[in-house]
């Protein structure tokens, strides 16, 4: 166990911490307060000895990360793969034809890649869809995924999605077994649910499958920006009809930025009543809606966050693809995500209103009370920034950053250069 930490000073994002006391004297959302680390835990200062005192001055203290929809399956797949130049279609394509090539060893050096980045940027908990067009026991992709949760228990929350062709829903029997080794797995269920393949009779049967096999669900949804799209509708309609007690996710959900306003009311205003998360995906989906060869973008393929969040709706941010055919980029980075869907929405994010969407939004979303947050007896999961305001949080590309697990620091830190963060004042007495 590491020996105790007191933060004396340090600035916080006021709405992700409960239970301290806070001096609001900060702009953008910020405050100042006194965070003691014991015991692998976030704990009121008076319980600590001032000699493991840290002036926090020019720290910026946040909860660790949250990442809900991630591909490890896929990623640092693309110099085999080639990347999209054309949309997604194009990127599935590309993707599929690399399915034979995701052998053991591969998806074994490439998942332990993906989660060690992830875990040195600062994220406590993934998500992962991992593609799933055989039964998860015939799958190497769910087999190596088990090796690596186990693996990194102590230091990484991972849940698995199955991620299927709504189609498959089309042999009842198949897809009861598939439900039943998702759960036997602690899996959710998910599915691709395209213009093409959306159908109210394959959504009820989804929501039955799910109830009867105890198990959440999460989705890709309108992964386009085809106005007629009806997935997302359709869903909420679903999910109304049946007596289906667990989570719903929706991830992507482009088209819903094309319907008319009315439509686009009304749909809200039913996806609000279906309690269904949605989860923007704005690195992938600004790399792809509305790509092409010849032309420049003219739309932004962005979800229609800020109605949604305005409706109550939970919104998270998430990495989706990282360095496959998907997207070239990316590395597993939720600061580097947060700034992408600031400039793609154009989100006031001085207040530090959207922050929780990469912190306490996400963790909601994957069942995790405690996360995403700092409150007295949550795990001290942490990262700690050299900035002193948000400005600089969002502006600076290298960005000094510590990362701390139940307390301890881990020996990893993603800047090159270690040197350039002042280690001094972060000295343990
Ligand atoms: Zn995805």
């Amino acid at each position: 166990m590491a020996p105790p930490l007191l933060f004396r000073n340090i600035a916080v994002v006021t709405a992700l911490t409960q239970g301290f006391a806070l001096r609001h004297d900060e702009a953008e959302g910020l405050s100042r307060s006194d965070i003691a680390f014991v015991d692998g835990r976030f704990c009121d200062p008076r319980d600590v000895s001032d000699a493991c005192s840290v002036d926090a001055g020019e720290m910026l203290l946040m909860p660790g990360f949250v990442d809900c929809h991630v591909h490890l399956d896929k990623a640092y797949t693309a110099r085999r793969t080639g990347v999209s130049r054309a949309g997604l279609d194009e990127a599935v394509r590309l993707a599929m034809a690399d399915f034979g090539n995701r052998s053991e060893e591969d998806l074994d050096q490439r998942m332990d890649r993906a989660l060690a980045r992830a875990f040195a940027n600062g994220t406590m908990a993934l998500r992962t869809h991992l593609d799933t067009p055989d039964l998860p026991s015939r799958s190497a992709a769910w087999k190596v995924f088990e090796t690596k949760r186990r693996a990194w228990a102590d230091r990484l929350v991972i849940q698995p999605v199955a991620l299927m062709a709504l189609s498959r829903l089309d042999d009842g029997a198949d897809f009861d077994r598939r439900a039943g080794e998702i759960a036997e797995r602690n899996g959710i269920l998910g599915a691709f649910v395209s213009a093409g393949s959306a159908t109210s009779e394959r959504l009820d049967r989804l929501f039955a499958v799910a109830e009867r096999h105890r198990l959440d669900i999460d989705l890709h949804v309108d992964e386009t920006l085809d106005a007629e799209a009806e997935g997302l509708s359709l869903l909420a309609d679903a999910r109304l009809r049946s007596d289906f007690s667990g989570r719903v996710t929706a991830g992507h959900c482009c088209a819903l930025a094309h319907k008319d306003q009315e439509v686009l009311a009304d749909t809200i205003r039913r996806v609000a009543s279906a309690r269904i998360d949605i989860v923007s995906l704005p690195m992938t989906n600004g790399y792809l809606q509305d790509a092409s060869l010849e032309c420049t973008p003219r739309l932004r393929g962005i979800a229609p966050v800020k109605e949604l969040a305005k409706a109550g709706i939970r919104i998270a941010f998430a990495s989706d693809n990282v360095q496959d055919a998907f997207f070239p980029f990316g590395d597993f980075d939720m600061l580097q995500v947060l700034r992408q869907a600031v400039l793609l929405g154009q989100l006031d994010c001085m207040a530090g209103d959207w922050l929780s969407s990469v912190f306490s939004q996400p963790a909601a979303i994957m069942g995790l009370n405690q996360a995403g947050r700092i409150a007295p007896n949550a795990p001290a999961d942490a990262v700690i920034f050299e900035a002193g305001s948000l400005i600089d949080l969002f502006s600076k590309p290298c960005l000094a950053r510590r990362v701390f697990r139940a307390g301890s620091e881990i020996a990893a830190t993603t800047i090159s250069d270690p040197t350039q963060f002042s280690k001094e004042r972060l000295k343990r007495a």
